[in-house]
């Protein structure tokens, strides 16, 4: 079998390895392994864009469908200058088990573009999107695969992707894409939900370790479309949220930050940083604050081999994904560290885009209590199931997950057949 050539340490190589052990603990028939190691295609795309001064710059981007035996493929666009294809294909995978963990009928996508959205006017990133949405063109559609927010997207971008698409087909689809805005056929519910569902796995977390949820002092990197509302809704369940951080750094104060002057500063200023409810630290200090949960919610590959060991948490939950490395993992476990993986702990997002394109499909609109109380039954049933493998197994959540996941994969690919 093909090793992670020369891509050790990268994300892909950790969605590799992940993989290959989950297929090793449920003897994975090495056909179906074989498969699921590839991605199905991957599309990478140059889009020329003319910048405001009348310069034109060709941005790279790409479009990575990993499976879809179990339905279309879903999955994040993300604007970040360090995106690569190999990222790419790890986040597709990641998104793969996802959905089967919830069982949702999708495979795993994902997208991205090696830009710094800040760095462009807004009639820039326009142009960008709406390029990039044309060179993509022929991998997306509501049967085939639907593109949602991801790290440095939002939902005006999700609504220049779905006019785009619909343009080209001469009537609005707005299926295309989740994460839109409510004027387009948005869901309710959407911009908090995988906030609010990082916010239900830590909250029946604590409850199952016995930790107190009053009081219980969190710590969350990434104060943006995830982590800033799991700020105000850790908060509302009674958690103290003692220190954020963003890319420029973060602020920590022992009693507590104040989610509505935390939010005031930074709707001001920005950014987290200087806000004067709280001394200022680094995102490396941060890391090591002592706490009861720690929430990394910004870019995979944060908690590695060499700052596992000065964590001082009882419990990571992963809103971002890939956050932690496989050595990381590993010390983290030999610590008694309790980690909820990402593809269990982030995915109330994918479950409300599941809603969304319900919704859109049928055009029919539901409440947001209605959304919120559907992804509570998914993502308590979820939880459940992993749970009790972890415990029927003595296996981490990890691998519990990703064991369900590629097990759900593994049985539509069975069922199915290898075609032709
Ligand atoms: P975002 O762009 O809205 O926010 C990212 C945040 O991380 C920002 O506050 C940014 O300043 C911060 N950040 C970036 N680089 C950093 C660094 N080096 N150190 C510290 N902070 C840094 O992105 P998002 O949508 O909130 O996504 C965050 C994570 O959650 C990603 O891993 C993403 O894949 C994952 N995720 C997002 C969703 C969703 O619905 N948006 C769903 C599931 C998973």
């Amino acid at each position: 079998m093909e090793k992670a050539a020369g891509v050790t340490g990268s994300a892909w190589a950790q969605a590799l390895s992940q993989l290959d052990e989950a297929a090793r603990l449920m003897n994975l028939d090495p056909n179906v392994h074989e498969v699921l190691r590839n991605p199905k295609r991957a599309l990478t795309v140059s889009a020329p864009v003319r910048l405001d001064t009348g310069q034109v710059r060709v941005f790279t981007g790409y479009r990575v469908h990993h499976n879809t035996a179990r339905g279309p493929s879903k999955g994040g666009i993300r604007y970040h200058p360090s995106v690569t294809m190999d990222e790419v294909k790890a986040l597709a995978m990641w998104m793969t088990w996802k959905c089967a963990v919830v069982g949702i009928p999708y495979g795993g996508a994902k997208g991205g573009v090696v830009v710094d959205p800040k760095e462009l006017s807004m009639g820039e990133l326009e142009h960008l999107t709406r390029r990039y949405a044309s060179e993509i063109l022929p991998l997306i559609g509501p049967e085939r695969d639907i593109p949602a927010p991801d790290v440095g997207t939002d939902e005006q971008i999700m609504a220049w992707i779905m006019d785009t698409y619909s343009m080209n087909q001469g009537y609005s689809v707005p299926g295309v894409v989740t994460g839109k805005p409510l004027a387009v056929g948005g869901s309710a519910g959407r911009a908090a939900a995988t906030s609010r569902g990082v916010m239900y796995v830590t909250v029946a977390t604590l409850k199952q370790l016995g930790l107190p949820v009053d009081e219980a002092r969190v710590v969350i990197q990434g104060y943006g479309k995830v982590g800033s509302p799991a700020v105000d809704l850790l908060t509302e369940q009674g958690c103290r949220v003692v220190a954020v951080s963003d890319v420029n750094g973060g602020v920590y104060s022992p009693r507590g930050l104040s989610p509505k002057g935390l939010a005031a500063h930074h709707r001001e200023a920005g950014t987290v940083t200087g806000y004067e409810g709280g001394e200022p630290v680094t995102n490396e200090e941060l890391m090591e604050l002592e706490c009861d949960v720690l929430i990394p919610a910004a870019l995979e590959g944060v908690i590695t081999g060499t700052n596992a060991e000065g964590l001082r948490t009882k419990v990571v939950v992963e809103a971002a994904n890939g956050p932690t490395t496989p050595k990381a993992d590993e010390i983290l476990h030999d610590r008694g560290i309790h980690v909820v993986p990402d593809i269990l702990a982030n995915s109330g997002g994918v479950t409300v885009s599941y809603f969304e394109w319900v919704q859109d499909i049928q055009a029919y609109f539901w409440t947001e209590e209605e959304v919120n109380q559907r992804l509570r039954s998914i993502m308590e049933k979820a939880y459940l199931d992993v749970l009790d493998m972890s415990t029927d197994r003595k296996i981490s959540m990890r691998q519990a997950a990703t064991i369900l996941g590629v097990n759900r994969v593994a049985e539509a690919h069975t069922t199915r057949g290898l075609f032709p």
